[in-house]
């Protein structure tokens, strides 16, 4: 088959598993190419890690005036990339804000940000893994929220929560679960706390996106399952 037709066909058989979940295609192990040949296939939602190799791919998007393209930052974001992450061409949602510091580091940049809006999530660290990132605990979650809350007439809108699956363990299956049962979770006490009941959450890769929309995942971000 060609590689055209593999990814065509990858990205129908996910999207009949995932129903009206978001599938956001996993660009990071993959040249443009195979990104052009994803979109072509009808997929518009791209997430990549790396502000470098995000803003390489978005560039020849412009340039070849595909469009429709959203664009989806999901690694870890230091304070000093902001500036170039924010540059980006039709930049749709960043899944992985981790910390206040970087929250506010955003909100000073924000100008950098020539679109209407960026959707933000908030990134929690289910697992405690300590190569991980994302809050903590409910407590260190409660003052960004606050600050995006207070924050109405910012480009930056709370969409939702992201994490992440834990990587070393015994029983991948049950731990990936109690990680998404977590989220679900935070989600709960949010909206209780603060009336918010339309956060999404972020949650699933090609591991484990099954076990993530059994816990209610709204975007699942998938590289391999697509790509390879
Ligand atoms: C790489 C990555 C994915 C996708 O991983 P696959 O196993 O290739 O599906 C999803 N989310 C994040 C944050 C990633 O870094």
């Amino acid at each position: 088959m060609s590689q055209k037709n593999k990814i065509a066909k990858n990205i129908q058989e996910l999207r009949a598993e995932i129903k009206e979940a978001q599938l956001v295609g996993v660009t990071k192990y993959s040249p443009v190419e195979d990104v052009i040949l994803a979109y072509e296939a009808g997929l518009y939602d791209f997430g990549e890690n790396r502000t470098s190799d995000l803003k390489e791919k978005a560039e020849v998007f412009k340039t070849q005036e595909l469009n429709k393209v959203r664009w989806h930052f999901i690694g870890h974001l230091q304070t000093n990339k902001v500036r170039e992450l924010l540059q980006i061409p039709r930049l749709w949602a960043i899944h992985s804000v981790d910390s206040l510091r970087l929250l506010e580091e955003l909100y000073k940049r924000e100008n950098e940000f020539k679109g209407s809006e960026i959707k933000v999530f908030l990134q929690i660290n289910t697992s405690h893994e300590e190569e991980k990132s994302g809050f903590e605990t409910i407590d260190e979650l409660y003052p960004a929220v606050d600050l995006m809350l207070s924050r109405k007439d910012s480009k930056f809108k709370l969409h939702g929560l992201m994490t992440m699956g834990p990587i070393r363990t015994e029983d991948f299956e049950a731990d990936a679960r109690k990680c998404f049962k977590a989220l679900a979770h935070v989600q709960k006490t949010l909206a209780e706390r603060y009336h918010l009941n339309d956060l999404k959450l972020s949650m699933g890769m090609s591991q484990d996106y099954s076990i993530a929309m059994e816990e209610g995942s709204d975007y699942v971000r998938i590289g391999s399952k697509i790509f390879k």
